[in-house]
C-alpha cells in the first residue's frame, strides 16, 4: 500500500506540515518549575461541580508556580452543544472567581496557542492525521453501525474484549483502489489508528494516584468521525501538546482511555503531560456512598449553588476542603487569611470518592460569611439579590445605611454571630430590617399571657428613651421584669419557679418577637437603634 497516496487522497486540502505546526505554536516561555494546565469542558449548557472542582486545582497549580491556566472548549460532539454554552461556563467560572490566563473568551480567543475551541482546530488535526496516514499508522474504516454490534456480539459470546482490533477490524487492509471505490460510491467513513496487539504493559505515574499499570492499547480506535471532527482522545493529545500544558487535569473517568492517549503521545513523539486524575464526586444516600447523579441530584450543577446564593468564597473554602487533606488544619490554625495562600498540593488529594456533603458546605459558607466586614456582606449580598431577587435588591438600594448598619449587629469580636449562611438564606434573615418584609412568625412565650403582653409594653414603651446607652436601657427592662414578678436572673426563675410568673428571659423573648418576629434575633437594643425610634415604637405599639 502506498501510504503517502492513501495520505494525499484523504486529506488533500492539508497544506501545513507537522513543523509548520510546531513553529506556529512554541514552547512557552516561562519560568523553571511553571505548571500550564486547563480545563477542557464541553458546551452542553450543563456546568457541573467536577468542572469546578478540576478548574480549582488547575488554577492553583498553575498560579502557585508562575504558570498559565487556560480555557479550552472541548466542542467536538455538536450534538450536545447548546446554544450560548461557552458564555454559561465562562459565566459561571467568573462566579466563582475561577479566572483565566488565555483561552476562549465569550468575544473570541485570547493568547497565541488558539484557537481555543475545538471546531475550529480542524486543519490542525488533519495534519496529525494525514502523517499518521502516511505512516502507515492510520486508515479509513467503512464499518457501519450494525457491523460494530455484530461483532460486539460475537466478542461478547466468545468473552473477548470488545471492540474494533485485529482481524475484527476489517477494513485495516483495503488498497487505495477499494478505498477510492467505496468513498466514490457515497460511503461514510472514520479514520482509525491502527493498533499493534503487543501483550505489553505501559506505565503512567499519575501525580494523585502514583504509578498506574495497564495494558497497552490493541484497538482500532477512531482519531477522526465521519466529520471529520476529532474524538476527544485524538483531539486531547494533539491540543494538550500544542497548547504546552504541562499537567492534565481531568476526572477518574478517563484513566481507562489512558492507553490510547499514551500510545498517540509516544507514536507522535511528543513528552506526556503529567496527569492528573481527580477523584469522582459522591454524596451520602442513607448510609453508603454514591456518585452524584445529574439527573437525581441538583447540587451536581453549578448553577445549584448560584440559585442558593453560596458565595465564591464559600465554594472555594469547601472545595479546598474536600481537595486537600490539610485544608481544614491550616484554616484553623490561620483563621484571616486569604485561602490563595494555602500551599495547594497534589500529594495531599484523596483517590477515593470526593464526598459533597452540603450540611458542612453551609456551615463552611457560614462561617465565611461572618468573617466578611459589613460591607463585603452587603456588596456581596446586593451582587446577588440584582440577579436573582429583584424585590430584595430594591430594598436593599432603598435603605442602604440601614442595611449595612444591620449587616454590622453582632459582627467582629471574638464571637461574632452566624445568622446568615447564603445570600438567599439572608433574605429571609433579614427580612426584619424592613416594614415592608417584615411579619412575625413566633408566638409569644407562654408564660406571658394576654394581659401581661400589654402591661409590658406599655411599660416598656412609656419608659423608653432611644438615647439610652445598652446599660440603661437593660437596666429599665430589669426594672420593669421584676415589677411584673419576673424573675430578673433565669437561674432564681429555676430554682423556684412557683415564686414568679417567668424569667428575664421570657421578657426579652417577648420583645425579640414584637420587635424582629422570632424569639431567636440578634441584640434588641442593636437591633432597636438599627431600626430607629419610630419603627421601634410602632412595632412595640402593636401590643400596648
Ligand atoms: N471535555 C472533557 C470533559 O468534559 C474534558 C476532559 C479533560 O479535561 O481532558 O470531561
Amino acid at each position: 500500500m502506498d501510504y503517502k497516496a492513501l495520505a494525499d487522497f484523504l486529506f488533500p486540502d492539508v497544506k501545513d506540515t507537522p513543523d509548520d505546526i510546531e513553529a506556529r505554536f512554541p514552547e512557552r516561555d516561562l519560568p523553571d518549575g511553571a505548571c500550564v494546565t486547563r480545563i477542557g469542558p464541553s458546551p452542553t449548557g450543563f456546568v457541573h461541580l467536577g468542572n469546578l472542582y478540576n478548574a480549582i486545582i488547575g488554577e492553583r497549580i498553575a498560579h502557585q508556580s508562575g504558570g498559565v491556566f487556560y480555557l479550552r472548549i472541548e466542542d467536538t460532539d455538536n450534538k450536545r452543544e447548546v446554544e450560548g454554552a461557552v458564555e454559561t461556563v465562562i459565566n459561571a467560572m467568573d462566579y466563582f472567581g475561577v479566572h483565566f490566563d488565555e483561552g476562549a473568551t465569550a468575544e473570541g480567543d485570547n493568547g497565541s496557542y488558539g484557537p481555543y475551541r475545538q471546531r475550529q482546530r480542524k486543519d490542525i488535526y488533519h495534519v496529525f492525521a494525514k502523517l499518521l496516514t502516511e505512516r502507515g499508522l492510520a486508515y479509513p474504516c467503512f464499518m457501519t453501525a450494525e457491523e460494530i454490534e455484530t461483532i460486539r456480539e460475537q466478542q461478547t459470546a466468545k468473552k473477548e474484549n470488545p471492540g474494533v482490533y485485529g482481524s475484527y477490524a476489517k477494513c485495516r487492509d483495503m488498497s487505495l483502489d477499494e478505498i477510492k471505490t467505496e468513498i466514490a460510491a457515497g460511503k461514510e467513513w472514520v479514520l482509525r489508528f491502527r493498533g499493534e496487539e503487543t501483550g505489553e504493559t505501559i506505565t503512567v505515574d499519575d501525580a494523585i494516584r502514583g504509578r498506574l499499570e495497564m495494558p497497552r492499547n490493541n484497538m482500532d480506535f477512531v482519531l477522526l468521525k465521519s466529520d471529520g471532527i476529532p474524538t476527544y482522545h485524538f483531539a486531547h493529545v494533539i491540543d494538550d501538546h500544542f497548547m504546552r500544558s504541562t499537567h492534565v487535569i481531568r476526572g477518574e473517568e478517563w484513566i481507562s482511555s489512558l492507553p490510547m492517549h499514551v500510545e498517540l503521545f509516544n507514536t507522535l513523539g511528543w513528552k506526556m503531560p503529567v496527569y492528573c486524575h481527580t477523584a469522582t464526586l459522591m454524596k451520602m444516600d442513607g448510609a453508603s456512598k454514591r456518585k452524584l447523579s445529574k439527573r437525581k441530584d441538583p447540587e451536581l450543577a453549578l448553577s445549584y449553588y448560584q440559585q442558593e446564593g453560596i458565595s465564591k468564597d464559600a465554594i472555594w473554602e469547601f472545595l479546598l476542603t474536600l481537595l486537600n487533606s490539610n485544608y481544614e488544619e491550616w484554616r484553623i490554625a490561620d483563621p484571616e487569611s486569604d485561602y490563595h495562600e494555602f500551599p495547594y498540593s497534589l500529594d495531599k488529594m484523596s483517590v477515593s470518592g470526593a464526598l459533597v456533603d452540603l450540611d458542612k458546605l453551609r456551615d463552611i459558607s457560614k462561617n465565611v460569611i461572618c468573617r466578611m466586614s459589613s460591607q463585603q456582606v452587603f456588596d456581596g449580598w446586593l451582587e446577588w439579590c440584582s440577579e436573582y431577587d429583584a424585590e430584595q435588591a430594591a430594598l436593599i438600594r432603598k435603605y442602604p445605611e440601614r442595611t449595612l448598619a444591620a449587616l454590622g449587629v453582632g459582627r467582629g469580636g471574638n464571637k461574632p454571630r452566624r445568622d446568615i449562611e447564603t445570600w438567599k438564606q439572608a433574605c429571609t434573615f433579614m427580612s426584619f430590617y424592613y416594614d415592608e418584609t417584615f411579619s412575625v412568625t413566633d408566638e409569644m412565650p407562654e408564660e406571658c399571657d394576654a394581659d401581661t403582653v400589654k402591661e409590658f409594653f406599655t411599660r416598656y414603651l412609656a419608659s423608653y428613651d432611644h438615647n439610652d446607652d445598652p446599660t440603661a436601657w437593660f437596666d429599665k427592662v430589669k426594672a420593669i421584669t421584676e415589677d411584673m414578678g419576673f424573675a430578673v436572673k433565669p437561674k432564681d426563675y429555676k430554682k423556684s419557679p412557683d415564686s414568679y410568673k417567668g424569667s428575664i428571659v421570657h421578657i426579652t423573648n417577648m420583645l425579640r418577637i414584637a420587635l424582629t418576629g422570632h424569639a431567636n434575633a440578634p441584640d434588641i437594643w442593636e437591633v432597636s437603634h438599627v431600626l430607629g425610634e419610630d419603627i421601634t415604637r410602632d412595632r412595640l405599639s402593636r401590643y400596648a
